[in-house]
């Protein structure tokens, strides 16, 4: 086992991945910039290295900073979280080379998933279903583009090979439209992403997002650990989580996970990640895999009692894996809301001091947050700053726990998204389970 892992994150996904280490009796080493000189979880650490100034380019971003604070602190592995550089091969190839591990897939399979072209097709060799589209990256041919759409049946969706973050897609509902619209996407592709290439799928118009967690070991042993529903999204980001998926057949399920765990066994998988499926009329439609641990994990692990976490520093450790698919049960049901830094109403970004922090607890809670009483919240970075996670026998008592603990939360100097969370917890729809992709959208759009 590792006696000093480096976590090259911030916030709250750098505060867990601390608390993982500490179980298992390893060191940690934080890194940080000057903005975030002052948060707990730094001091909390072992060591801690700032390397750089506030913008995440000259710190997060920094690899050679990253690599040499992993130098100075003989750290042995590199945990990247979520966002930043956890999803760059070459960040990941550059600590392999520089003899440290990385706590992730290996560096080829990163770029592999990192090129939807390319993950969609490993998909369609693997058996596991995929949105109908074009086969790989469309031509230059006009005549030949049009054939392919005419074939898919409007509306289709236009998407950047490279693309991520919801950024890099278009959708076309008519023959007229679509020329331009590929071109259009291939230039702001090859300007946001490097990567001009582009494909198309069928737009599904009324999908919910369903994704299955995976773990792996790199070689055959490979589990899936239930799906999560993250239907409830605003610009393609995520507001709240959950698993199980409500209203969804098990065995449906059950045969979606299998697929998953059989391509992670031909791809070699190592680590913990994500098959992303929309889901509509009863079908999964395979749209990205994340190759990292993501921020809705927690759901997961409250409904099969796994630390993920944990289980990605066991495997990139070369342990043995230990986990059968017959050991993992699922048992209740788990709800997250993302806290934001934000203004509830219009979304911008609110940074600031907080002057009050109250956060709930009781049976059934838990926060993942790196916030306190005090804490400044740099305007530099993502705004998300606690999770609210909440989990009950049944979906009812979830949800009525995330009710008793958003109503006890006080937050007070900036504003945040839990106005919004609470209105969602009294959402009839909602409560019932199942909305779509768009449902939330659409209900801020009736807002007078
Ligand atoms: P990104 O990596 O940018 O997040 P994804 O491929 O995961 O891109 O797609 C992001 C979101 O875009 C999806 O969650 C969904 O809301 C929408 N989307 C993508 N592909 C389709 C499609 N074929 N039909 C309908 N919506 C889609």
């Amino acid at each position: 086992m590792f006696e000093k892992i480096l976590i090259a994150n911030r916030g709250e996904i750098a505060l867990r991945i601390q608390r993982a280490c500490r179980e298992l009796g390893i060191k940690t080493v934080v890194v940080h910039s000057e903005a975030d000189r002052e948060a707990k979880y730094v001091r909390l650490a072992d060591e801690s290295v700032c390397i750089g100034p506030a913008p995440s380019r000259e710190s997060y971003l920094n690899m050679p900073a990253i690599i040499s604070a992993a130098e100075v602190t003989d750290s042995e592995a590199i945990h990247p979280g979520y966002g930043f550089l956890s999803e760059n091969a070459d960040f990941a190839d550059r600590v392999e080379k520089s003899g440290f591990v990385f706590i992730g897939p290996r560096p080829d399979t990163i770029r592999l998933m990192g090129d939807k072209v390319s993950a969609k097709r490993a998909m369609i060799e693997a058996g596991v279903p995929v949105v109908p589209g074009s086969e790989g990256a469309l031509p230059d041919d006009p005549q030949e583009i049009i054939r392919v759409a005419r074939e898919v049946g409007y509306p289709v969706i236009i998407k950047a090979a490279g693309g991520g973050g919801g950024r890099g897609m278009r959708v076309v509902y008519t023959e007229a439209a679509l020329l331009n619209a590929v071109t259009m996407t291939r230039s702001e592709a090859g300007a946001a992403f490097n990567n001009p290439e582009v494909y198309m799928e069928k737009f599904l118009e009324n999908p919910r997002h369903i994704e299955i967690q995976v773990l792996a070991d790199g070689g055959r042993n490979a589990v899936w650990l239930g799906e999560r529903d993250c239907s409830m999204q605003r610009r393609h980001q995520k507001v709240i989580e959950e698993a199980p998926a409500p209203g969804i057949a098990r065995r449906l399920i059950e045969r979606i996970g299998d697929r998953c765990a059989d391509a992670c066994r031909k791809m070699g998988y190592r680590g913990a990640g994500t098959f992303e499926f929309l889901y509509e009329n009863g079908e999964f439609y395979f749209i990205e895999m994340n190759t990292r641990i993501q921020v809705e994990h927690p759901v997961t692990e409250l409904i099969t009692g796994i630390d993920l976490v944990q289980q990605q520093i066991l495997i990139a450790a070369g342990e043995k894996f230990a986990l059968r698919q017959r050991d993992i049960s699922f048992k209740g049901h788990a709800i997250e809301c993302r806290i934001n830094a934000e203004d509830p109403f219009r979304f911008v970004p609110s940074p600031g001091r907080i002057t009050n922090w109250h956060t709930p607890g009781g049976p059934g809670v838990r926060i993942d947050s790196h916030a306190f009483n005090g804490y400044f919240v740099p305007p530099n970075y993502d705004s998300m700053i606690a999770k609210v996670i909440t989990y009950g026998d049944t979906r009812d008592q979830a949800l009525a726990r995330m009710r008793i603990a958003l109503s006890e939360m006080v937050v007070e100097g900036i504003s945040t998204n839990i106005p919004l969370h609470r209105e969602l917890l009294q959402d009839s729809r909602f409560i019932e389970g199942g909305t779509s992709i768009h449902y939330l959208e659409n209900k801020l759009a009736q807002r007078p």
